[in-house]
């Protein structure tokens, strides 16, 4: 009896009872009936309607929804695993390999099932988890883009930074990506004043100006105005060295680092240089 118990539990099954528990081929057969006397669920608004047939699973007549399928407490739409499952091995297959590289295959042979079955918990549960996300409440989110096989492929992202979680995603990383991204999200997200940290990518920024609330802020990570901002100093820098060649062939030369380095990890000899240089400069502009 204590298997028995154990499936009930495990299943949170409340209107349904273990009938018979016997050896099959791949493992333990629990045999799971409904309980006669309580009222099935529709697996559309959720209520105990009256039942309709006694087809397996059984349909409830909904006065709202219409003859629908009864809801299975311990399953997910069409998903032939239990939720128990499902969490256990999404969980798995997420955590234990971010911690010890055990790749699915390696959780897929831990638990005695197949890749595949740990493919569909991982499915199954990023699908509930898109299905229920709240969006009310986010205002700041960060836009990214991820390399994926080498470079080769891209994929937009959506985080809701403020409570550190993906929020959408979207094959590529151009216009119609981004596009697809907030359109998953829904209107009620695009017409508010957001607060968007992104990359400055003119995609992006394009989607952003035309499809979001006018007053929404964005907000350049330090690492791409950095590196805009030095490759900027280098094309001055490399004009200046084709101006000043004929004239003063050695004026420039290896300068490039004098620019781009960050001035507290300049060596005396390269703070002297490129100060005599910047007076110069001074001296042109007055
Ligand atoms: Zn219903």
């Amino acid at each position: 009896m204590l298997v028995e118990r154990i499936a009930k539990r495990t299943l949170s099954l409340k209107s349904f009872r273990v009938s018979k528990v016997q050896e099959g081929v791949d493992g333990l057969e629990i045999l799971i009936v409904p309980n006669r006397r309580s009222l099935p669920v529709c697996s559309c608004c959720g209520r105990k309607r009256p039942l309709r047939d006694t087809l397996r699973p059984r349909r409830v007549k909904c006065p709202t929804c219409g003859i629908r399928v009864e809801r299975i407490p311990w399953s997910m739409g069409k998903s032939r695993l239990s939720l128990p499952l499902i969490s256990v091995l999404q969980t798995l297959a997420r955590h234990i390999y971010r911690m010890l590289r055990i790749s699915w295959e390696g959780v897929a042979r831990l638990y005695g099932v197949s890749w595949n079955t740990v493919r569909a918990a991982v499915k199954a549960s990023v699908e509930y988890g898109l299905a229920n996300r709240q969006i009310e409440g986010v205002v700041y989110i960060g836009i990214d883009e991820i390399a994926r096989r080498k470079g080769h492929r891209y994929v937009t992202n959506i985080y809701d930074l403020t409570d550190k979680r993906l929020l959408a995603t979207a094959p590529g990383r151009d216009e119609i990506s981004l596009y697809k991204c907030f359109k998953e999200l829904g209107k009620s997200l695009m017409s508010k004043p957001l607060v968007v940290c992104c990359d400055i990518w003119k995609p992006y920024l394009k989607i952003i100006r035309e499809d979001l609330h006018p007053d929404t802020v964005v907000v350049f990570d330090r690492f791409h105005i950095v590196s805009n901002l030095l490759k900027a100093v280098d094309e001055v820098r490399r004009e200046e060295y084709h101006d000043k060649k004929k004239s003063n062939p050695g004026l420039l030369k290896r300068t490039r680092y004098l620019w781009l380095k960050n001035p507290e990890n300049l060596k005396p000899a390269e703070k002297q240089r490129l100060g005599a240089l910047e007076k110069m400069r001074s001296i042109s502009v007055n």
